[in-house]
């Protein structure tokens, strides 16, 4: 059986949303979304979180040239090394500063201390339910779609 699962992250990594608000903001994705599960998850350090077997291209946020996976790779491997609170990368292509929470991820990935994750909804978020997602944790969201 294949699953399908949404992740709800702070598009800013060293955001934390405290047990109350992700809390609301389940109570506030179950009354539009049903699924298997929806439940929160915390980690101790930032996280890479991963859009599972659909990651498929990864490229520069400023010249939008491909970034291969070794190079990426390797930048991953560095930033591991801090606990991801360095997210520094220098790209190849155009030779710009940023972070790799910013590099355009196709389909989206991110980096995160805490996630929302729906697993199997028997529909997507729609438009509204994220804004008002978002006005409810004061923070913009990055919606990740994982396939396994
Ligand atoms: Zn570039």
């Amino acid at each position: 059986m294949s699953e399908y699962i949404i992740r709800i992250i702070p598009e800013q990594e060293k955001v934390y949303f405290h047990k109350a608000l992700s809390q609301d903001m389940i109570n506030c994705i179950s009354r539009e979304i049903k699924a298997d599960s929806i439940s929160c998850e915390e980690y101790d350090e930032i996280s890479f979180i991963d859009c599972g077997g659909n990651l498929e291209e990864i490229s520069c946020p400023y010249c939008h040239e491909i970034i291969p996976f070794d190079i990426w790779g390797d930048a991953m491997e560095k930033a591991a090394q801090s606990g991801f609170t360095d997210l520094t990368f220098r790209t190849l292509c155009c030779g710009n500063e940023c972070s790799l929470n910013e590099l355009e991820y196709n389909f989206p990935c991110g980096f995160a201390r805490c996630m929302i994750e729906i697993v199997n909804p028997d529909r997507e978020l729609s438009e509204p339910l994220i804004q008002q997602l978002e006005e409810l944790s004061e923070n913009k969201l990055r919606i990740i779609q994982a396939h396994y």
